[in-house]
């Protein structure tokens, strides 16, 4: 699968109006054109900006709404109020507009000449003013949008910028996915269940049920030349104990796995669909359950989650596209069991199998062993550590009137000791602020056991783009505060069933 940002676009528009005569809208628009052009070459920022003619009529303004609507390849708009731009003159186009947007709130000019300063520059360099008259239309408007203040040259300003761009263009992204669902849920679940019908009408994205049996027939249908090369591609990628490879006595697992793996390909690529989930309970047909499957397509960038869950593997395909060319890797995952000694306590954050191996500190090891559930034969799976650092788990759950995404900040580190005997791949982190807090918040706040985990997302991007999605975001990070952040679902609460009753 392959994701480009680079061929995404995001508009930068400048606000101003005609008062100022020719040539004062002359040099705005060249400095428009200078920025944008910045901004586009900067490397925090993954996808192109483009310049668009300065705004100084209300109809211009409509007119550019509109067509950012139906540009395809459009993920949003950059605005700024170079000059004053008087702001009843985008209602009309506010009010239309669907695209994400970024208020950027810079200036053309970093320093005030001190010795040269006159009404010429005070009349050219207005954005002080002119963009809080921008600000004020959109708090009126009461309309999502991130304010990123600061000089446009600068780092911490283009990556705010950047962070932006990454959660546009995962919600773009969501907007024309497809996910597919072999077999429901897992049996009696809750909290990975919830209304397809409310997410397709919020977020975008279509989520379908297939039967098992559509699969199997691909996955029969593969050829035993497709298998010998896909084994090939395995032998050459990952460690394989010698009674796994061509040859060995249990050579013939890899090849079940492969063979289940080349299924679903075709089944995904045929149907266009950016992700999918499966569950143990629903397998008729399959030798194994998949587990090296999903975990490849999942390093190819398709959306997963086990057991059904819908909503995380939407969410770890938006991570995939927020993630796209950033180091660190981003994976399905679930909180699966602790080490609660007083020293030093930790989480170890795994699945039955299917963790992206994108995750993996160095090469992974391709296994077969035998699974306690799901009846089937012993499934391959790819087995390995994840590297120390910063990381997130983020978790997305349907509460009847409202999505809540909520996210704790963590710190993988290396395992005190190896677990020769675990059969799986895993990760250990620390939470932040503590792991009382953290679990005790992550509980409080209704989060789910699934959660997608990246290396390379930030707070920041999913803060984004909880913002463009215009749904409940809640942080555990080093500032929690357990007693406040129990306030803070209590006020979300009422926040949010007041919101759907307002007028704007
Ligand atoms: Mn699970």
């Amino acid at each position: 699968m392959n994701i480009n940002l680079k061929s995404l676009e995001v508009w930068f528009v400048t606000g101003s109006q005609h008062l100022y005569g020719p040539e004062t809208l002359k040099k705005v628009a060249e400095h428009s054109q200078e920025i944008a052009k910045g901004l586009s070459a900067a490397s925090a920022i993954p996808v192109k900006v483009v310049f668009k003619p300065v705004l100084v009529t209300p109809d211009a303004v409509t007119e550019l709404c509109q067509a950012a609507n139906n540009a395809k390849n459009c993920i949003g708009l950059i605005t700024w109020c170079h000059t004053f731009s008087p702001s009843k003159m985008w209602i009309n186009g506010l009010k239309q507009l669907r695209k994400p947007v970024a208020h950027l709130h810079t200036q053309y000019n970093r320093d005030i000449p001190w010795a040269t300063i006159d009404m010429d520059f005070m009349n050219m360099n207005q954005a002080a003013h002119g963009d809080r008259e921008h600000g004020f239309i959109w708090s009126r408007l009461r309309k999502n949008r991130k304010v990123v203040v600061g000089f446009w040259q600068e780092r911490a300003v283009q990556e705010k910028l950047g962070a932006w761009a990454r959660a546009a263009a995962a919600w773009h992204d969501w907007q024309t996915a497809k996910f597919a669902r072999f077999g429901d849920n897992m049996r009696e679940v809750a909290v990975t269940d919830g209304d397809k019908v409310s997410a397709q009408m919020k977020f975008g994205f279509a989520v379908n049920g297939y039967g098992v049996g559509d699969l199997v027939k691909l996955v029969n249908a593969v050829s035993d030349k497709e298998i010998d090369a896909l084994v090939k591609t395995y032998e050459a990628t990952y460690t394989l104990s010698a009674d796994l490879k061509r040859g060995g006595k249990r050579h013939k697992s890899i090849r079940e796995a492969a063979r289940i793996e080349l299924g679903l390909r075709t089944f995904l690529v045929a149907g266009h669909f950016k992700g999918f989930t499966t569950t143990f309970e629903d397998l008729h047909g399959l030798v194994q359950l998949p587990g090296l499957a999903p975990q490849r397509l999942m390093a190819d960038g398709y959306g997963f989650a086990g057991e059904g869950d819908w909503k995380t593997a939407a969410l770890v395909r938006a991570m995939k596209i927020m993630a796209s060319g950033l180091t660190g890797g981003t994976s399905f995952m679930e909180d699966y069991t602790y080490h609660l000694h007083p020293r030093g306590k930790v989480v170890l954050g795994s699945h039955m199998l299917e963790i992206c191996p994108s995750i993996a500190d160095g090469q992974p090891s391709l296994q077969v062993h035998p699974l306690g559930i799901g009846g089937k034969a012993d499934p391959a799976r790819l087995v390995f550590n994840t590297p120390a650092g910063p990381a997130l788990n983020a978790s997305l759950m349907d509460f009847g009137s409202r999505f809540r995404l909520l996210v704790n900040e963590v710190d993988v580190v290396a395992p005190e000791e190896p677990m020769p005997k675990l059969p799986v791949a895993q990760a250990v982190w620390r939470c932040r602020p503590n792991f009382e807090d953290a679990c005790a918040a992550w509980i409080y706040a209704g989060g789910a056991h699934h959660t997608g985990f990246s290396q390379a997302v930030t707070t920041e991007m999913l803060e984004d783009f909880a913002s463009i999605a215009d749904i409940e975001l809640v942080v555990i990070d080093r500032d929690t505060r357990l007693r406040q952040f129990k306030q803070e679902l209590l006020w979300n609460e009422t926040a949010y069933g007041l919101k759907s009753g307002w007028v704007a």
